[in-house]
Protein backbone atom coordinates (compact mmCIF):
# COMPACT_ATOMS: atom_id res chain seq x y z
CA UNK A 1 0.00 0.00 0.00
CA UNK A 2 1.77 3.78 -1.24
CA UNK A 3 2.14 5.50 1.18
CA UNK A 4 0.62 8.84 1.76
CA UNK A 5 2.37 10.63 4.06
CA UNK A 6 6.70 10.95 4.99
CA UNK A 7 5.22 9.96 8.76
CA UNK A 8 3.49 7.26 7.51
CA UNK A 9 6.69 5.46 6.17
CA UNK A 10 9.45 6.80 8.59
CA UNK A 11 7.31 7.43 11.88
CA UNK A 12 10.06 5.37 13.96
CA UNK A 13 12.58 8.06 12.49
CA UNK A 14 12.24 11.35 13.74
CA UNK A 15 15.73 12.80 12.35
CA UNK A 16 14.70 11.61 8.79
CA UNK A 17 11.54 13.22 9.19
CA UNK A 18 12.93 16.56 10.43
CA UNK A 19 15.48 16.80 7.15
CA UNK A 20 12.27 15.98 4.99
CA UNK A 21 10.85 19.20 6.96
CA UNK A 22 13.99 21.40 7.04
CA UNK A 23 13.71 20.66 3.27
CA UNK A 24 10.34 21.67 3.10
CA UNK A 25 9.08 18.78 1.28
CA UNK A 26 4.92 18.93 1.44
CA UNK A 27 4.57 15.28 0.46
CA UNK A 28 6.04 12.19 -0.82
CA UNK A 29 6.56 11.99 -5.05
CA UNK A 30 4.24 9.35 -6.35
CA UNK A 31 7.36 7.30 -6.36
CA UNK A 32 8.41 7.63 -3.10
CA UNK A 33 4.86 6.73 -1.44
CA UNK A 34 4.78 3.49 -3.79
CA UNK A 35 8.83 3.02 -2.80
CA UNK A 36 8.96 3.37 0.57
CA UNK A 37 6.70 0.51 1.87
CA UNK A 38 8.38 -2.37 -0.33
CA UNK A 39 11.71 -1.15 0.01
CA UNK A 40 11.36 -0.70 4.30
CA UNK A 41 9.93 -4.09 3.39
CA UNK A 42 12.87 -5.59 2.55
CA UNK A 43 11.63 -6.40 -1.38
CA UNK A 44 13.76 -5.94 -4.48
CA UNK A 45 11.96 -2.46 -6.50
CA UNK A 46 12.17 -1.59 -10.47
CA UNK A 47 11.02 2.10 -10.26
CA UNK A 48 10.74 3.40 -13.42
CA UNK A 49 10.04 7.06 -13.80
CA UNK A 50 10.57 10.94 -15.43
CA UNK A 51 12.96 12.66 -14.58
CA UNK A 52 12.56 14.89 -11.45
CA UNK A 53 10.17 12.66 -9.85
CA UNK A 54 12.33 12.38 -6.90
CA UNK A 55 13.69 8.87 -6.97
CA UNK A 56 17.02 9.51 -5.27
CA UNK A 57 15.13 9.85 -1.96
CA UNK A 58 13.12 6.76 -3.18
CA UNK A 59 15.80 4.39 -2.42
CA UNK A 60 18.57 6.81 -0.70
CA UNK A 61 15.74 6.99 2.89
CA UNK A 62 14.81 3.26 2.82
CA UNK A 63 19.28 2.53 2.36
CA UNK A 64 20.11 4.62 5.37
CA UNK A 65 17.07 2.78 7.83
CA UNK A 66 18.58 -0.25 6.21
CA UNK A 67 22.23 -0.01 7.58
CA UNK A 68 21.17 0.79 11.03
CA UNK A 69 18.87 -2.29 10.73
CA UNK A 70 21.66 -5.10 10.23
CA UNK A 71 22.44 -7.85 12.71
CA UNK A 72 26.06 -7.04 12.65
CA UNK A 73 26.99 -2.90 14.64
CA UNK A 74 28.48 -1.15 12.10
CA UNK A 75 31.81 -1.00 13.58
CA UNK A 76 32.31 -4.65 12.91
CA UNK A 77 31.22 -4.19 9.82
CA UNK A 78 34.35 -5.67 7.13
CA UNK A 79 33.24 -2.94 4.71
CA UNK A 80 30.16 -0.98 3.19
CA UNK A 81 26.52 -2.38 3.64
CA UNK A 82 25.24 -0.06 0.80
CA UNK A 83 26.50 0.52 -2.64
CA UNK A 84 25.13 2.86 -5.42
CA UNK A 85 26.10 2.61 -9.21
CA UNK A 86 25.19 6.01 -11.08
CA UNK A 87 26.44 6.70 -14.79
CA UNK A 88 28.20 9.26 -14.27
CA UNK A 89 30.47 11.62 -11.75
CA UNK A 90 27.70 14.17 -11.49
CA UNK A 91 25.34 12.17 -10.52
CA UNK A 92 27.46 10.20 -8.35
CA UNK A 93 28.48 13.06 -6.54
CA UNK A 94 24.73 14.50 -6.42
CA UNK A 95 23.57 11.28 -4.82
CA UNK A 96 26.61 11.62 -2.18
CA UNK A 97 25.37 15.06 -1.15
CA UNK A 98 21.81 14.08 -0.61
CA UNK A 99 23.31 11.22 1.73
CA UNK A 100 25.30 13.34 3.39
CA UNK A 101 22.80 16.02 4.15
CA UNK A 102 20.82 13.24 6.21
CA UNK A 103 24.11 12.46 8.14
CA UNK A 104 21.48 9.92 9.63
CA UNK A 105 22.72 8.47 12.81
CA UNK A 106 26.43 9.55 11.53
CA UNK A 107 26.20 6.96 8.76
CA UNK A 108 29.27 7.74 6.65
CA UNK A 109 29.42 7.92 2.26
CA UNK A 110 31.99 8.17 -0.11
CA UNK A 111 31.84 9.28 -3.22
CA UNK A 112 34.12 7.29 -5.46
CA UNK A 113 34.93 8.23 -9.56
CA UNK A 114 37.07 8.28 -11.96
CA UNK A 115 38.76 11.46 -12.18
CA UNK A 116 38.67 11.87 -8.55
CA UNK A 117 41.39 11.14 -6.19
CA UNK A 118 42.60 7.61 -6.11
CA UNK A 119 44.76 7.78 -3.09
CA UNK A 120 42.51 9.87 -1.06
CA UNK A 121 39.49 7.59 -2.14
CA UNK A 122 41.28 4.94 -0.48
CA UNK A 123 42.25 6.37 2.48
CA UNK A 124 38.99 7.25 3.19
CA UNK A 125 37.75 3.77 2.63
CA UNK A 126 40.51 2.77 5.08
CA UNK A 127 38.72 4.53 7.68
CA UNK A 128 35.55 2.78 7.25
CA UNK A 129 32.80 3.93 4.81
CA UNK A 130 28.92 2.72 5.54
CA UNK A 131 27.65 3.75 1.47
CA UNK A 132 29.40 3.73 -1.08
CA UNK A 133 28.58 5.66 -4.31
CA UNK A 134 30.22 4.90 -7.74
CA UNK A 135 30.63 5.04 -11.18
CA UNK A 136 30.80 1.14 -12.34
CA UNK A 137 34.37 1.69 -13.68
CA UNK A 138 36.48 3.08 -10.85
CA UNK A 139 34.62 0.38 -8.56
CA UNK A 140 35.61 -2.03 -10.50
CA UNK A 141 38.94 -0.76 -10.30
CA UNK A 142 38.92 -0.12 -6.66
CA UNK A 143 37.49 -3.68 -5.95
CA UNK A 144 39.94 -5.63 -8.11
CA UNK A 145 42.95 -3.87 -6.29
CA UNK A 146 41.47 -5.38 -3.39
CA UNK A 147 40.50 -1.70 -1.54
CA UNK A 148 36.90 -2.09 -1.74
CA UNK A 149 35.69 -5.15 0.17
CA UNK A 150 32.04 -6.29 -1.66
CA UNK A 151 31.35 -9.46 1.01
CA UNK A 152 29.32 -6.87 3.76
CA UNK A 153 27.05 -5.36 0.64
CA UNK A 154 23.67 -6.28 1.45
CA UNK A 155 22.06 -2.93 -0.48
CA UNK A 156 22.58 -2.08 -4.34
CA UNK A 157 21.38 0.74 -6.08
CA UNK A 158 21.49 0.64 -9.84
CA UNK A 159 20.45 4.09 -10.33
CA UNK A 160 19.68 5.24 -14.33
CA UNK A 161 20.34 1.55 -14.93
CA UNK A 162 19.35 2.63 -18.86
CA UNK A 163 21.95 5.50 -19.05
CA UNK A 164 24.42 2.51 -17.16
CA UNK A 165 23.80 0.23 -20.10
CA UNK A 166 24.29 3.18 -23.13
CA UNK A 167 27.31 4.04 -21.20
CA UNK A 168 28.66 0.34 -21.85
CA UNK A 169 29.10 -0.14 -18.13
CA UNK A 170 27.32 -3.28 -18.13
CA UNK A 171 30.48 -5.64 -18.01
CA UNK A 172 31.65 -3.70 -14.96
CA UNK A 173 28.23 -3.51 -13.11
CA UNK A 174 27.71 -7.60 -13.62
CA UNK A 175 31.29 -8.21 -12.74
CA UNK A 176 30.29 -6.47 -9.56
CA UNK A 177 27.54 -7.95 -9.12
CA UNK A 178 28.45 -10.83 -9.33
CA UNK A 179 30.72 -10.98 -6.02
CA UNK A 180 27.79 -9.50 -4.06
CA UNK A 181 26.18 -11.84 -1.62
CA UNK A 182 22.62 -13.19 -3.51
CA UNK A 183 20.21 -12.19 -0.40
CA UNK A 184 21.08 -8.76 -0.34
CA UNK A 185 18.13 -6.23 -1.41
CA UNK A 186 18.36 -4.96 -5.09
CA UNK A 187 17.35 -1.67 -6.18
CA UNK A 188 17.14 -0.31 -9.96
CA UNK A 189 15.57 2.89 -11.70
CA UNK A 190 15.56 3.40 -14.89
CA UNK A 191 13.85 6.43 -17.06
CA UNK A 192 13.01 3.92 -19.78
CA UNK A 193 12.04 0.04 -19.72
CA UNK A 194 14.36 -1.23 -22.65
CA UNK A 195 15.50 -4.69 -22.75
CA UNK A 196 18.93 -4.61 -22.01
CA UNK A 197 17.50 -3.28 -18.55
CA UNK A 198 15.08 -5.93 -18.25
CA UNK A 199 17.64 -8.37 -18.76
CA UNK A 200 19.51 -7.09 -16.32
CA UNK A 201 16.92 -7.11 -13.91
CA UNK A 202 16.32 -10.97 -14.72
CA UNK A 203 19.80 -12.23 -13.67
CA UNK A 204 20.24 -9.72 -10.72
CA UNK A 205 16.98 -9.24 -8.97
CA UNK A 206 14.68 -11.77 -6.88
CA UNK A 207 10.73 -11.31 -7.94
CA UNK A 208 10.88 -7.21 -7.53
CA UNK A 209 7.78 -4.77 -7.46
CA UNK A 210 7.74 -2.60 -10.54
CA UNK A 211 6.68 0.56 -9.67
CA UNK A 212 5.69 2.72 -13.30
CA UNK A 213 5.28 6.74 -12.73
CA UNK A 214 3.55 8.45 -16.09
CA UNK A 215 3.59 6.04 -18.35
CA UNK A 216 5.92 3.79 -20.32
CA UNK A 217 5.78 5.16 -23.61
CA UNK A 218 8.27 7.77 -23.53
CA UNK A 219 6.86 10.61 -22.52
CA UNK A 220 8.45 14.20 -21.49
CA UNK A 221 7.17 15.82 -18.81
CA UNK A 222 4.20 17.95 -18.72
CA UNK A 223 5.50 20.70 -16.66
CA UNK A 224 7.43 21.76 -19.59
CA UNK A 225 6.57 24.36 -22.57
CA UNK A 226 7.77 23.16 -25.43
CA UNK A 227 8.91 24.98 -28.58
CA UNK A 228 10.40 24.24 -31.62
CA UNK A 229 12.30 26.90 -34.05
CA UNK A 230 12.73 26.38 -37.27
CA UNK A 231 16.23 27.75 -38.62
CA UNK A 232 18.38 27.90 -41.77
CA UNK A 233 21.04 25.25 -41.66
CA UNK A 234 23.98 27.69 -41.03
CA UNK A 235 26.01 28.40 -37.53
CA UNK A 236 24.84 32.47 -37.67
CA UNK A 237 20.78 31.18 -37.48
CA UNK A 238 21.78 29.45 -34.24
CA UNK A 239 24.36 32.28 -33.04
CA UNK A 240 21.93 34.67 -33.86
CA UNK A 241 19.06 33.32 -32.17
CA UNK A 242 20.84 31.91 -29.02
CA UNK A 243 22.46 35.59 -28.80
CA UNK A 244 19.17 37.06 -28.97
CA UNK A 245 17.76 34.77 -26.39
CA UNK A 246 20.42 35.34 -23.60
CA UNK A 247 19.90 38.97 -24.39
CA UNK A 248 16.91 38.95 -22.93
CA UNK A 249 17.27 36.43 -20.00
CA UNK A 250 15.76 38.30 -17.27
CA UNK A 251 18.11 37.88 -14.10
CA UNK A 252 15.74 35.80 -12.14
CA UNK A 253 15.93 32.74 -15.42
CA UNK A 254 18.86 30.33 -15.35
CA UNK A 255 19.32 28.23 -19.02
CA UNK A 256 21.07 25.30 -19.99
CA UNK A 257 22.20 25.33 -23.57
CA UNK A 258 22.95 21.95 -24.82
CA UNK A 259 25.43 21.49 -28.22
CA UNK A 260 25.86 18.34 -29.50
CA UNK A 261 29.88 18.22 -29.25
CA UNK A 262 32.69 19.22 -26.91
CA UNK A 263 34.51 21.52 -29.04
CA UNK A 264 30.47 22.84 -29.94
CA UNK A 265 30.35 23.86 -26.37
CA UNK A 266 33.39 25.37 -25.47
CA UNK A 267 33.30 27.70 -28.72
CA UNK A 268 29.78 28.44 -27.85
CA UNK A 269 30.87 29.42 -24.29
CA UNK A 270 33.85 31.51 -25.86
CA UNK A 271 31.79 33.49 -27.84
CA UNK A 272 28.74 34.47 -25.28
CA UNK A 273 31.69 35.27 -23.17
CA UNK A 274 33.01 37.59 -25.40
CA UNK A 275 29.88 39.24 -25.57
CA UNK A 276 29.78 39.97 -22.09
CA UNK A 277 27.04 36.94 -21.17
CA UNK A 278 28.71 34.89 -18.58
CA UNK A 279 28.74 31.39 -18.76
CA UNK A 280 29.92 27.87 -17.41
CA UNK A 281 30.62 24.28 -19.87
CA UNK A 282 30.25 20.94 -18.65
CA UNK A 283 31.41 18.52 -20.59
CA UNK A 284 33.72 15.43 -20.79
CA UNK A 285 36.95 16.84 -21.60
CA UNK A 286 36.71 19.20 -18.60
CA UNK A 287 38.84 18.23 -15.46
CA UNK A 288 36.63 17.39 -12.53
CA UNK A 289 36.94 20.29 -10.74
CA UNK A 290 35.76 22.57 -13.44
CA UNK A 291 33.04 20.58 -13.99
CA UNK A 292 31.86 20.89 -10.36
CA UNK A 293 33.15 24.35 -10.42
CA UNK A 294 30.83 24.83 -13.15
CA UNK A 295 28.08 22.99 -11.35
CA UNK A 296 28.38 25.26 -8.43
CA UNK A 297 28.21 28.42 -10.13
CA UNK A 298 25.16 27.21 -12.20
CA UNK A 299 23.31 26.04 -8.77
CA UNK A 300 24.18 29.17 -6.55
CA UNK A 301 23.36 31.79 -9.64
CA UNK A 302 27.05 32.98 -10.52
CA UNK A 303 25.77 32.36 -13.86
CA UNK A 304 22.70 31.72 -16.05
CA UNK A 305 24.00 29.95 -18.57
CA UNK A 306 25.34 26.62 -18.44
CA UNK A 307 26.65 25.17 -21.88
CA UNK A 308 26.58 21.47 -21.70
CA UNK A 309 26.91 17.80 -23.91
CA UNK A 310 24.74 14.88 -23.16
CA UNK A 311 26.82 14.09 -20.39
CA UNK A 312 24.89 16.60 -18.36
CA UNK A 313 21.50 16.03 -19.48
CA UNK A 314 20.85 13.04 -17.45
CA UNK A 315 19.90 12.77 -13.84
CA UNK A 316 21.62 15.84 -12.85
CA UNK A 317 19.33 17.88 -10.52
CA UNK A 318 20.37 21.58 -11.11
CA UNK A 319 17.84 24.26 -9.18
CA UNK A 320 15.84 25.96 -11.04
CA UNK A 321 16.22 25.69 -14.74
CA UNK A 322 14.21 27.96 -16.47
CA UNK A 323 15.06 27.03 -19.83
CA UNK A 324 16.56 24.22 -22.02
CA UNK A 325 18.07 25.21 -25.14
CA UNK A 326 18.87 22.23 -28.06
CA UNK A 327 21.01 24.60 -29.31
CA UNK A 328 22.05 21.36 -31.80
CA UNK A 329 19.34 19.16 -31.75
CA UNK A 330 19.75 15.86 -29.73
CA UNK A 331 20.95 12.44 -31.95
CA UNK A 332 17.88 10.44 -30.21
CA UNK A 333 14.28 11.62 -29.32
CA UNK A 334 15.39 9.67 -25.80
CA UNK A 335 17.92 12.13 -25.57
CA UNK A 336 15.60 14.57 -26.08
CA UNK A 337 13.16 14.01 -23.65
CA UNK A 338 16.05 13.81 -20.95
CA UNK A 339 17.28 17.12 -21.91
CA UNK A 340 14.37 18.66 -21.77
CA UNK A 341 13.36 17.27 -18.54
CA UNK A 342 16.39 19.66 -16.78
CA UNK A 343 13.64 21.87 -16.31
CA UNK A 344 10.32 22.08 -15.12
CA UNK A 345 11.42 20.27 -11.98
CA UNK A 346 9.86 19.30 -8.63
CA UNK A 347 6.78 20.95 -9.49
CA UNK A 348 8.20 24.00 -11.28
CA UNK A 349 7.23 24.66 -14.71
CA UNK A 350 9.38 25.50 -17.40
CA UNK A 351 10.44 25.46 -21.35
CA UNK A 352 12.37 24.07 -23.72
CA UNK A 353 13.57 25.76 -26.68
CA UNK A 354 14.97 23.59 -29.65
CA UNK A 355 16.80 24.72 -32.75
CA UNK A 356 15.24 22.29 -35.71
CA UNK A 357 17.08 23.10 -38.91
CA UNK A 358 17.40 20.63 -41.92
CA UNK A 359 19.98 18.60 -40.70
CA UNK A 360 17.43 17.39 -38.07
CA UNK A 361 14.55 16.07 -40.55
CA UNK A 362 15.11 12.68 -39.48
CA UNK A 363 13.52 13.69 -36.13
CA UNK A 364 11.19 15.27 -36.87
CA UNK A 365 8.57 11.46 -37.25
CA UNK A 366 9.88 10.65 -33.83
CA UNK A 367 9.18 14.37 -32.30
CA UNK A 368 5.60 14.43 -33.25
CA UNK A 369 4.12 12.13 -30.84
CA UNK A 370 6.60 13.39 -27.63
CA UNK A 371 4.87 17.12 -28.86
CA UNK A 372 1.25 15.64 -29.35
CA UNK A 373 1.39 13.27 -26.04
CA UNK A 374 2.48 16.49 -23.86
CA UNK A 375 -0.62 19.16 -25.80
CA UNK A 376 2.59 21.09 -27.26
CA UNK A 377 1.75 23.01 -30.65
CA UNK A 378 3.78 20.97 -33.36
CA UNK A 379 4.44 23.62 -36.27
CA UNK A 380 3.29 22.86 -40.04
CA UNK A 381 6.70 22.25 -41.26
CA UNK A 382 7.50 19.71 -38.83
CA UNK A 383 4.47 17.12 -39.79
CA UNK A 384 5.90 17.97 -43.62
CA UNK A 385 8.84 17.05 -42.60
CA UNK A 386 8.42 13.85 -41.32
CA UNK A 387 6.54 12.21 -44.63
P1 LIG B 1 15.07 11.86 -10.21
O1 LIG B 1 16.20 11.03 -9.67
O2 LIG B 1 13.78 11.11 -10.29
O3 LIG B 1 15.41 12.52 -11.51
P2 LIG B 1 15.62 13.54 -7.92
O4 LIG B 1 15.67 12.50 -6.89
O5 LIG B 1 16.92 14.10 -8.40
O6 LIG B 1 14.78 13.05 -9.19
O7 LIG B 1 14.68 14.71 -7.36
C1 LIG B 1 14.39 15.86 -8.10
C2 LIG B 1 14.15 17.06 -7.17
O8 LIG B 1 12.96 16.88 -6.42
C3 LIG B 1 15.26 17.29 -6.16
O9 LIG B 1 15.51 18.67 -6.10
C4 LIG B 1 14.67 16.82 -4.86
O10 LIG B 1 15.24 17.50 -3.75
C5 LIG B 1 13.22 17.14 -5.04
N1 LIG B 1 12.32 16.28 -4.26
C6 LIG B 1 12.52 14.99 -3.91
N2 LIG B 1 11.48 14.50 -3.22
C7 LIG B 1 10.58 15.52 -3.12
C8 LIG B 1 9.29 15.65 -2.51
N3 LIG B 1 8.71 14.64 -1.89
N4 LIG B 1 8.64 16.84 -2.61
C9 LIG B 1 9.24 17.87 -3.27
N5 LIG B 1 10.45 17.82 -3.85
C10 LIG B 1 11.12 16.66 -3.79
MG1 LIG C 1 17.99 10.45 -10.28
Amino acid sequence: NPVTTFEQAFRDYPEILEEIAKQGFQHPSPIQSQAWPVLLSGDDLIGIAQTGTGKTLAFLLPALIHIEGQPVPREERMGPSVLVMAPTRELALQIDKEVKKYYYKGIKALCVYGGGNRREQINTLNTGVDVIIATPGRLNDLVEAGHISVKSITYVVLDEADRMLDMGFEPQIRKVLYDIRPDRQTVMTSATWPIGVRRLADSYMINPVQVYVGTLDLAACHSVTQHIVLLDDTEEAKFETVLDFVANMSPEEKAIIFCGKKARADYLASELALRGFECQAIHGDREQVDREQALADITDGTVQILIATDVASRGLDIEDISHVINYDFPRNIEEYVHRVGRTGRAGRTGCSISYFTRADWASAKDLIPILEEANQYVPEEIFEMSK
